[in-house]
């Protein structure tokens, strides 16, 4: 079945409201083995949506339109689905009757005038009950293209897709169609580097697809395969994720809507080890997302915010002279940093960062963007250079991501 979206509204176009409509029902359908082909969105002009009602109807069996059932004169929905499909606009006595009997029981929140511009309904159409607000939907059958007029309120909405229109489409679907998605989180690769190595992996022909999703600093790919069984979907979606794990290998840190904190704290946790961290340019970063997972007391110990020399010299142990000769920003500090922080807590892992985060401090040999990550534990010390790009910001998100990655590849090892 050939689904298409339209979302009503000028503050959509104008920016001003994220439409958030397109995504839930994309999501729902999705869930019920259904897709969306195409979305489009107009303002709160009646000849626009007239237009693109008949331009989606040309190429859908079904059309979902959201927004402008409201009271205000800016809301012309219902008057275009009349336009469009050639029925008269008519006083609708059940609408009205919900309409004032919503308008009775929300009087109380909200003083609304009894309006019975909502209950102006085309001709031949079934409403669509809604449980919350005063706009009933409806939906209609033109030229075998079901329309299906829902509020804009996304609350509402919601409830209405889900309760009426979603049933009756997925009734109608032959074959039964099968759609399960694989999430796999990626930290490390460029997208162009990760796209290269996934190559020939996703084969539309056969109902796979492959995804890949950039939200700074880590990346989303999404398998999603179609097929019309639980069993014929999983065949195609196990061996693809298996090609993609063997292709990107320790790139993956998790699955589904785990973060590289939730991961972190699982193999900590899991390990029985304790950790102190030393921060410099991340100025508490690490410490607070290591500490934004419930349970984290148990195994992390500290976190010190070393800024300035004095407080590597005094909370951590680092010799005078080490800094003044390899200077704050180097391997060396690095390594007395996650030592020197593993000692005075106590712990079984120490952990430390330092580095120039910019948009001054560049110096020869040391550009913005130089930062050491140093590892201490009790089977030895690693320290590591990198060179990152961007901002103030992002150089100092990117140093905490590679500081929980390293610390999450070293925990995978043990
Ligand atoms: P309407 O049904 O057009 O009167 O819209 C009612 C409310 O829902 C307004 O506050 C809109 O901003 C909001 N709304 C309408 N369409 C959408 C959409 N596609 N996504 C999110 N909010 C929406
Ligand atoms: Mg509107």
């Amino acid at each position: 079945m050939r689904i298409s979206t339209l979302s009503v509204g000028d503050e959509l176009i104008c920016g001003e409201t994220t439409d958030t409509n397109a995504g839930t029902i994309a999501t729902m359908l999705v869930e019920h083995g259904m897709r969306v082909q195409r979305h489009m969105t107009v303002g709160d002009s009646e000849p626009d949506i007239i237009e693109a009602l008949l331009e989606l109807a040309r190429n859908s069996d079904a059309i979902i339109v959201t927004g402008g059932l409201g009271p205000t004169a800016d809301d012309l929905t219902a008057r275009a689905a009349a336009r469009a499909t050639g029925r008269r606009l008519v006083l609708n006595d059940h609408a009205r009757a919900h309409v004032r009997d919503m308008s009775a029981r929300l009087a109380s929140l909200l003083v609304c005038p009894l309006n019975d511009k909502q209950a102006m309904i085309p001709t031949k159409t079934t409403l669509i009950p809604n449980p919350t607000g005063t706009a009933c939907g409806f939906h209609l059958m033109n030229n075998g293209c079901f329309m299906f007029f829902l509020p804009g309120v996304p609350s509402e909405m919601r409830l209405m897709l889900r309760s009426s229109v979603i049933t009756f489409l997925a009734d109608r679907i032959t074959p039964k169609r099968v759609i399960r998605s694989l999430l796999l989180n990626v930290f490390g690769p460029c997208e162009a580097e990760v796209d290269e190595l996934l190559t020939g992996i996703a084969r539309p022909e056969l109902g796979l697809r492959l995804g890949i999703c950039v939200t700074f600093p880590w990346m989303r790919i999404t398998l999603r395969a179609e097929a019309d069984s639980e069993d014929a979907v999983e065949a195609l979606l196990q061996p693809a994720a298996q090609a993609v794990r063997e292709r990107l290998q320790g790139y993956i840190y998790a699955t589904g809507e785990d973060g590289i904190d939730d991961v972190v704290a699982e193999l900590l946790q899991g390990s029985g080890r304790t950790l102190a961290l030393a921060e410099s340019c991340t100025g508490g970063m690490i410490a607070q997302r290591i500490t934004s997972i419930p349970g984290s007391s148990r195994y992390f110990l500290e976190g010190a915010v070393t800024y300035s020399n004095e407080a590597k010299i005094r909370q951590l142990g680092v010799p005078v002279a080490l800094l003044e000769e390899k200077g704050a920003v180097s391997s060396d500090v690095a390594s007395a940093m996650a030592k020197g922080i593993r000692q005075v807590a106590g712990s079984d892992l120490g952990l430390a960062v330092t580095g120039i985060a910019g948009p001054d401090g560049g110096v020869e040999g040391k550009p913005v963007g130089t930062v050491f990550i140093s590892l201490a534990a009790p089977d030895g010390c690693w320290t590591k250079r990198f060179l990152f790009s961007g901002s103030r910001e992002e150089i100092r998100i990117l140093t905490a991501w590679t500081a929980l990655d390293w610390l999450r590849r070293y925990l995978l090892m043990k």
